[in-house]
């Protein structure tokens, strides 16, 4: 996908705020823990490679990406920091791991066997981490069986560097902790079987970190955090308090590029899903579903220079039209989706309106958006 620099449209991203929420988290940190910034999916939208330099700046101590081209870009941009694929990764492709010092999740027994018959040659160490299913029923060991199996297999095994053992919560963002706390004790469980010493044994991710600070864990893996946003904003639940300020970082903006009146009993758009019951100022604005701004927004009040304006009718692929209660100057600056917290159109509003979570309204804009990045 080409970013499109010639339209007036764009995701801007604080790096200031980026700064700030991981020298918040620091602050947090007991003695001996380790912050990984999660930067997957293109560090939720921000852009992976700008987020982990701000985050050496600041000193963490490395990252966490999903998939294995996510660490080699990292690599290639000369973040030389540890970096952990979340992932399963295909044993095809744990040498490429290896030659790029890239630590690998192992979710059971098969993989590791498989990765093996991958490492021939003397020095080819892999790192791993040994994921523990507590509770997601996504990746890693589940059965006692297969993780003492997997312990003895590494124990007289020496291709494999076992860095870490981690889970991962499924609710640690609710204030009901019943199933939070039976991940843990399983967690515990299968720490009591382990036969090796990882160097790290962690479990935390954002919303761990935040509200559930008796948990042990030698790294924090800070998603969310990272870019200012509460874990705990879904529209199931009311936000808990976060310990410290969160700064978003991210904010979507474009502009009017045509300003007209439509008069009486016109549609506008696909399907005439509006029609206008009077003469109305519609602006343009150059960005649509296209760009990761979905249909469901139609409706949704945005900021058109200092109003706030509803997005009428259906959003096109590339277009969508506001209807503004006065006439604006082509160029009048569009906020789609504002970086303050108070902000009607802020990036929980948003996520509210079209039924999902923010995490999910950042990793929709697409690369059609080039990332602009500023500290303030
Ligand atoms: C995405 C992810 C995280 C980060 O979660 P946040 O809620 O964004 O902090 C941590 N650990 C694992 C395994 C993940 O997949």
């Amino acid at each position: 996908m080409v970013p499109g620099i010639h339209r007036p449209a764009a995701v801007y991203v604080n790096l200031a705020a980026i700064k700030h929420n991981l020298k918040e988290e620091q602050k947090q940190l007991k003695p001996g823990q380790k912050l990984f910034a999660v930067i997957k999916a293109n560090a939720y939208g921000h852009g992976a490679v700008k987020v982990a330099q701000a985050a050496i700046e600041v000193g963490v101590d490395g990252f966490c990406v999903a998939i294995l081209d996510e660490a080699l870009e990292l690599r290639q941009a000369g973040i030389k920091a540890p970096i952990l694929v979340l992932g399963v990764t295909p044993t095809q492709y744990v040498s490429l791991a290896v030659s790029h010092d890239i630590s690998l999740t192992v979710p059971d027994l098969a993989w590791l066997k498989e990765a093996n018959k991958e490492l021939t040659g003397e020095d080819n160490e892999l790192k791993i981490h040994l994921a523990v299913d507590s509770g997601m029923g996504r990746i890693g060991f589940s059965e006692d069986q297969d993780f003492l199996a997997a312990n003895d297999f590494l124990l007289d095994n020496h291709h494999f560097n076992v860095e870490g053992m981690y889970t991962h919560f499924a609710s640690a963002d609710s204030s009901d902790d019943s199933y939070f706390t039976k991940q843990v004790e399983c967690f515990n469980h299968f720490k009591g079987l382990l036969k090796l010493k990882p160097k790290w044994i962690h479990a935390d991710n954002t919303a761990a970190s935040q509200f559930h600070q008796q948990v042990e864990s030698d790294i924090v893996r800070f998603g969310i955090g990272t870019y200012g946003l509460n874990p705990s904003s879904n529209p199931a639940s009311q936000d808990l308090p976060v310990r410290f300020k969160l700064e978003p970082a991210l904010s979507f903006e474009s502009e009017l590029v045509q300003v007209h009146t439509v008069h009486k009993n016109q549609g506008i758009s696909y399907g005439s899903t509006y029609v206008t019951d009077s003469d109305q100022i519609i602006g343009t604005v150059p960005v649509g579903y296209a760009d990761g701004f979905i249909r469901k927004f139609q409706g949704f009040t945005v900021k058109v220079g200092d109003e706030y304006c509803p997005i009428i009718g259906r959003i096109c692929m590339d277009q969508l039209m506001v209807r503004l209660p006065h006439e604006m100057p082509v160029g009048t600056k569009v906020i789609l989706i504002s970086n303050n917290p108070q902000a009607p159109n802020d990036i929980k509003a948003a996520a509210d309106y079209v039924d999902t979570i923010h995490y999910e309204v950042a990793c929709l804009l697409d690369d059609r958006l080039p990332r602009i990045y500023y500290e303030k």
